[in-house]
């Protein structure tokens, strides 16, 4: 009789999107003819840029061709793009990350699913709330939790994050193994200042813990000051892996890649207290699982790299934040708090009342769907997350509509 993994059952049937698009498809089917503005997607509007496009036309023809065929490559991801990430995204910006310690992956979500069977089974995991919901239903799934307990699962440690820490939760007294860490953050929009960063790094040090660095909102940071990487917290390179995504950054969303950062100095320790070296086996993992990323994209992420694909990424993210920006703005004028939307394309707005309430009351009245708080967590009631990746004229049209209803 084949047996289940019945870590699956723990989790929480009613997803967070289901629920949303349920509502949705009530709603229209009920109002045939209104014009629904989704604010609360995470995907990107904007076409891939031409840089890119352009590298990954010329590697369909080296495709093409016996002569410049290629087949598979390596797991780790080519050395051409490996190279042009270590350079531009950390050591142009003087921060010491070498070509050998990057992975190149299909995309952030599976690196930040996978990393966890590194570690042993018993490790105590912590999360912040509001979370990125990956890096908890991918731990129940391994089985290092109990059952969810009115929206919690036994086992996990929860980080809180709230006003009063601007949703920048503090190491303070935390007993962990691994944490999760997301800056620029999703859901919140929320940034940690690197004496902040520099706080968590000191704890895991001193802990003999990890953090698990989620960077895959980097590209949109404008405020000088704000580290870019956890690598620029001195130690950070004994105690943190980091992950990086091109979906939003130059929107691969669809064509994903990603990468993780495993630097040479990143150690675990066995039973018995012995330090083992974390590169080596996430090398094994991803030379066992991963058949590496294909080619053409690629070579279209080394576009990304290039002095056009840097200036066309900018301009596309730009875009996105002056659409946070109206928002934002549109939503302080009319009296609320707002988290986010400067260096992030998320607005975590507090709607003074429930999430799940704010969320129908826009979109029976307003016509407009946002993604309420409380589907990140119990700390992430009383908000609503809104999404800055709409044209232009979608943005408009909502704020309008918004300030009709909130006015
Ligand atoms: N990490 C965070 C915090 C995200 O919000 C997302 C996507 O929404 C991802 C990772 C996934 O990125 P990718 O598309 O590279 O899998």
């Amino acid at each position: 009789m084949v047996r289940v993994n019945e870590n699956y059952l723990k989790i929480q049937s009613s997803y967070l999107f289901t629920e949303i698009a349920h509502r949705v498809k009530a709603f229209s089917e009920k109002n045939p003819s209104a014009k629904i503005i989704r604010l609360g997607i995470g995907d990107v509007t904007e076409p891939l840029p031409p840089a890119v496009i352009e590298a990954m036309h010329k590697a369909v023809d080296d495709v093409a061709k016996r002569e410049t065929f290629y087949g598979y490559g390596p797991e780790q991801g080519y050395g051409f793009l490996r190279e042009a990430i270590a350079k531009t995204d950390f050591q142009d910006r003087g921060i010491n990350v070498a070509a050998d310690e990057i992975f190149v992956s299909d995309g952030a979500k599976c690196d930040c699913g996978n990393i966890q069977e590194l570690f042993g089974q018993d490790v105590k995991i912590a999360v912040p709330d509001p979370v990125y919901p990956v890096y908890v239903d991918t731990n129940v799934m391994a089985g290092r939790t109990g059952a969810n307990v009115d929206g919690r699962y036994d086992g996990l440690i929860y980080l809180e994050g709230n006003a009063a820490n601007g949703f920048v939760p503090s190491p303070n007294g935390l007993k962990a193994d691994v944490v999760y860490l997301c800056f620029p953050n999703n859901p919140t929009g929320a940034t940690a200042t690197k004496a902040q960063l520099q706080e968590w790094v000191d704890w895991a040090k001193a802990e003999k813990a990890l953090i698990l660095f989620d960077a895959a909102y980097e590209a949109f940071i404008r405020t000088p000051g704000i580290p870019h990487s956890i690598y620029e917290c001195e130690g950070a390179r004994d105690c943190a892996i980091e992950f990086r995504s091109y979906s939003k950054t130059a929107g691969f969303t669809g064509v994903r890649c990603g990468y993780t950062v495993v630097p040479k100095e990143l150690l675990a320790y066995t039973a018995d207290g012995k330090a083992v070296e974390m590169r080596p086996f996430w090398t094994r993992r991803q030379t066992t699982k991963f058949n590496g990323c294909s080619y053409i994209t690629q070579r279209g992420a080394e576009a990304v790299h290039s002095p056009e694909g840097q200036a066309q990424t900018k301009a596309i993210i730009d875009f996105y934040l002056e659409n946070a920006k109206i928002m934002k703005d549109a939503l302080l004028k009319l009296g609320y708090d707002v988290i986010g939307g400067t260096d992030s394309p998320y607005l975590w707005v507090n709607v003074k009342g429930d999430s799940w309430d704010f969320f129908d009351k826009l979109l029976n009245e307003a016509n407009v769907v946002t993604t309420p708080g409380a589907g990140f967590g119990k700390g992430g009631q009383g908000y609503i997350r809104i999404s800055a990746f709409n044209s232009r004229e979608n943005v408009e049209e909502a704020v309008g509509r918004i300030a009709k209803v909130l006015g």
